[in-house]
């Protein structure tokens, strides 16, 4: 069965961080699955661009070799570059292929610099007498696809990966044309490590930036929780994810919580706007610390929030509710002078029924919430 369809939004308190961490580009352990998601489409407009430059270069670079190299060895790359072509026709339909597909997405990435590096191989390997000096222009190939590594928003492991695999192919060619262990070959070794480390540092800005961006686009500053936007995705993929599964024979069950804190215009009337705010941040975090990991926790707006209950039957997702129902009421919400605040929370429960869209759940968990508010407050009430 395949995953739920997105990972943990408990990046809140990375959120804060200003700065996105080392450990965030370095490689794509720590990221959500939601951000794996958007990370693989910016990957994939990344090599569709790049492969139409290469694609359309590669005839060129042909033209080229017609007019600089002898006959016999315009032949040989004239194949390897046949090929070449057809490698990256192939990329390119792959990738456009793979929109929700990140692995296909990154098996892309890799083919579309390991064609180039293979092509030199291969003509290296053809090349009659080991005449490597006569291929005007091919030593840049490894420089060239380096270079590309700092276009693609690749994490710092992959990217080291590929270099590794280019300074390698770097290392071949200069066996092949007599520079191996030569101050000529060492000089090549060395600008390519230089290379790769800046492009290794452009890796771990790109990514960083892309992270920051991300995540102020789908979280709220304030609680670091998902924001609405965020969330409409999310009840999106909710829907692809049980058709899927309901097509494999089972539908998983699922709920929504729809919470709404009582009488907050009270306490923001009482204590201040700026205690108000706290309280907000408070109620999330003990929203998180009452959900799972593959639960999605979103503010809905104001001082509502929304929870996607993933594989939870409705009788468990009142019993959530309810805990977290006593968790609000019983916690300590401090104000300035670390006094407790009182703050309770009505709920509205709705699971979801046979294929029901996720967003008509959500407005009958209105409706429930609705419910609790007429009937007193700090309640849970389930939909109908
Ligand atoms: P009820 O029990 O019926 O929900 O009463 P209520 O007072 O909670 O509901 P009402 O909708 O009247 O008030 C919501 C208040 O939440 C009003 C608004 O100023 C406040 N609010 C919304 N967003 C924020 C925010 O980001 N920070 C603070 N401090 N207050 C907010
Ligand atoms: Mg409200
Ligand atoms: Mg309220």
């Amino acid at each position: 069965m395949p995953g739920p369809p997105f990972g943990s939004p408990r990046s809140s308190g990375e959120l804060r961080a200003s700065l996105t961490s080392i450990r965030d580009t370095f490689s794509n352990r720590h990221h959500s699955l939601d951000f794996a998601y958007s990370h693989a489409h910016y990957l994939r407009n990344r090599i569709l661009a790049v492969g139409v430059i290469f694609l359309l270069l590669t005839p060129l670079w042909a033209l080229v070799d017609a007019m600089m190299l002898p006959r016999e060895l315009w032949s040989i790359t004239l194949i390897g570059r046949g090929l070449l072509l057809a490698g990256l026709l192939g990329v390119l339909l792959l990738a456009r292929a793979s929109r929700e597909h990140i692995g296909r997405i990154r098996l892309s990435a890799g083919f579309l610099l390991a064609l180039p590096a293979a092509f030199y191989a291969l003509v290296l390997i053809l090349l009659p007498n080991g005449d490597a000096s006569r291929l005007a222009g091919y030593a840049f190939i490894p420089f060239l696809l380096v270079a590309a590594l700092s276009v693609f928003p690749f994490t710092i492991l992959e990217s080291l990966a590929a270099g590794l695999a280019l300074l390698w192919l770097l290392a071949f060619a200069q066996m092949v044309d007599g520079s191996w262990l030569t101050p000529a070959g060492f000089e090549g070794l060395w600008l390519l490590t230089s290379l790769l480390v800046v492009s290794l540092a452009a890796n771990h800005f790109q990514l960083s930036l892309l992270m920051r961006v991300y995540r102020q686009a789908t979280h709220d500053p304030l609680t670091g929780l998902l924001n609405r936007g965020a969330l409409s995705l999310h009840l999106e993929k909710l829907q692809a994810w049980r058709r899927e599964e309901q097509s494999s024979g089972s539908l998983p069950p699922c709920a929504v919580l729809m919470m709404d804190i009582d009488h907050f215009k009270k306490i923001n009337d009482t204590h201040g706007h700026s205690v108000g705010d706290l309280i907000l941040a408070e109620f999330a975090r003990v929203l998180l610390a009452q959900t799972r990991n593959d639960d999605c926790v979103a503010r809905y707006g104001g001082e509502e929030f929304v929870i996607l209950l993933l594989n939870t039957p409705g009788d468990r997702a009142a019993e959530v509710a309810e805990r977290i129902r006593r968790a609000v009421e019983t916690h300590h919400f401090p104000d300035h002078n670390h006094l407790r605040v009182p703050v309770t929370a009505s709920i509205g429960v709705a699971s979801l029924q046979g294929d029901e869209a996720p967003e008509q759940a959500l407005e009958r968990a209105d409706a429930a919430l609705y419910g609790a508010k007429e009937a007193g407050r700090n309640r849970v009430m389930a939909a109908t």
